[in-house]
């Protein structure tokens, strides 16, 4: 099985994050390379915290515990994870229950234990307080014992029992694999088409390997594929293969392709948008990843080696792709957003138990401030043109800003930047091809069976979102191709 190597452990200098005992490496160290930018928690230190839970008879933390957010979403962990039942296990020492506890409800916790912006701590009634629990700590303690010791198995049916069913998943992130993982399970022969060359999703094609491992990935696909689960890459549906006759060779189909078209602005919008230099983060983040796993020359357009980068966009896609740039050795790193500086507490606009929205410095951020002493962010700031190179018409060479709001100051502002990475966010799939069959409308694919035998799950369903929701989309999927099957000849 692939090994996960031993450097991701290493205790080193650390930056203590507001979720302890789960640290991270010294910022100024770990921009020289791309291993993992967290640390393995320590076991005892582990105990203590996960014995500052208190049980709450309506734990919060999981959406069990009632609370819904004026836009309805339930507060805490989207897969009803038993929070308060592993704390206490993991509390008194009894690793193995722990991780069964967790395996119930989690098809992949060394997934969302690196990569969950772990909601279920925003939750925490601790929280209301004092610092909440770390949980994400705990579940990453949990799992990484687990693969220490053996116990995290393929996933058979109960005697290798097979139905004779079989699945086709389109889509192998971790919408597709928790379905795939689902069926498998359930004894169904389940194959998943992907694209790419290699299975995982943005898992494996999007989050930079310093927030999660390769080999972490590679790893539970190796586990799916002893437990009978068939990958195969470098599929593209709509267009290598067609989609009608997948769906007519199967029992049923399951649509997991993600919500990959990036939004754009126009040269109308935003001038200079058609310089060259100016891309979106999707085709930059995936040339990165290529690049590192094929270990391939990157396209020379998107290497910010040397370069000035301007990073458009303030969430999570922003701050991968500032990390990402700082790691190829671009000059300078700045990331300018619209939005305001967020408080450094809570507001009356985010009350407990959603969100806290406020000022809080990502991986990347920290390791801007680690090279530059600034936060790579501007607060506040309106992208108003892009310039050509005096020296390369053709190309990006300055950025033009102003503040977002009315402001005394009005003196636009011109920033060096040879390489502009717009990070604003996802309109919806970028694969029209694989649904013209069924002529599927963008209301068809937000219901989870728009045709008989066919479902939609993960990204696609529901638009940009969280690998923690995407896992939780691919077991309710499974949940409804279930009783499909059952009635299926
Ligand atoms: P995806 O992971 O998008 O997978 C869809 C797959 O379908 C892709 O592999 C694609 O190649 C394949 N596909 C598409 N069309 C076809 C076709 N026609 N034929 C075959 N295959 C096809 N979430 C977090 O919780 N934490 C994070 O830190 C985080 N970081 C992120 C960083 C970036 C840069 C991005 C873009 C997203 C991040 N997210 C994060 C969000 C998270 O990755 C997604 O919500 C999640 O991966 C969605 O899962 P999915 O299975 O629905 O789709």
């Amino acid at each position: 099985m692939t090994t996960v190597a031993s450097h991701i452990t290493a205790p080193t200098p650390t930056e203590k994050v507001d979720t302890n005992p789960l640290r991270m490496r010294d910022p100024a160290l770990r921009l020289n390379d791309h291993y993992e930018v967290y640390q393995r928690p320590d076991a005892a230190e582990t105990q203590r915290e996960a014995g500052r839970c208190m049980n709450c008879g309506a734990a919060f933390c999981m959406p069990e515990g009632g609370y819904r957010a004026n836009d309805g979403h339930a507060a805490g962990c989207p897969i009803s994870n038993d929070i308060p039942a592993w704390n206490r296990l993991v509390e008194t020492g009894r690793w193995r229950d722990a991780y069964d506890a967790l395996d119930r409800t989690n098809n992949f916790p060394e997934f969302t234990a690196r990569v969950c912006p772990a909601p279920c701590q925003d939750a925490c009634i601790v929280g209301i307080n004092e610092r909440p629990v770390g949980i994400k700590s705990v579940e990453r303690a949990i799992i990484d014992r687990a693969f220490d010791e053996g116990w995290v198995r393929p996933r058979k049916p109960p005697g290798n029992h097979r139905t004779g069913k079989t699945v086709a998943i389109i889509g192998s992130g971790p919408a597709g694999l928790a379905a795939a993982d689902q069926l498998n399970a359930r004894g169904h022969a389940v194959t998943v088409y992907e694209r790419s060359d290699t299975p995982g999703g943005l898992l494996a094609i999007g989050i930079p390997e310093m927030k999660l491992d390769k080999a972490v990935v590679a790893r539970r696909i190796e586990l799916m594929q002893q437990a009978g689960v068939r990958f195969e890459v470098g599929v593209d549906v709509g267009q290598t293969v067609d989609p009608l006759a997948l769906h007519a060779d199967h029992d049923a189909l399951v649509l997991a392709t993600g919500c990959l078209a990036g939004r754009d602005l126009s040269s109308a919008y935003l001038p200079g948008r058609d310089l060259a230099g100016v891309t979106l983060a999707m085709p930059y983040l995936e040339a990165a990843a290529a690049h590192r796993r094929r270990g391939t020359a990157l396209p020379e357009p998107l290497d910010a080696a040397g370069k000035h980068v301007v990073v458009i966009g303030g969430g999570d896609t922003g701050a991968d792709c500032i990390a990402t740039a700082y790691r190829q050795g671009a000059r300078s790193v700045v990331n300018p957003t619209r939005r305001d500086r967020p408080p450094e507490e809570r507001d009356a606009k985010h009350p407990w138990p959603g969100l806290p929205g406020r000022y809080a410095l990502d991986y990347a951020h920290a390791e801007g401030l680690a090279r530059a002493g600034a936060d790579p962010r501007l607060f506040g700031v309106q992208t108003l043109a892009l310039h050509p190179s005096p020296k390369q018409p053709g190309r990006v060479g300055a950025l033009q800003i102003g503040p977002s709001k009315p402001s005394p100051d009005t003196t636009p502002q011109t920033l060096p930047a040879d390489l502009v990475v717009l990070a604003i966010g996802f309109t919806t799939h970028d694969t029209p091809a694989t649904f013209a069959p069924w002529s599927l409308t963008p209301a068809d694919l937000a219901t989870p069976e728009p045709r008989a035998g066919l479902f939609v799950a993960g990204d696609l369903r529901r638009g940009p979102s969280l690998v923690v929701h995407a896992i939780a989309e691919g077991r309710r999927a499974a949940e409804r191709v279930q009783p499909h099957l059952a009635a299926v000849d």
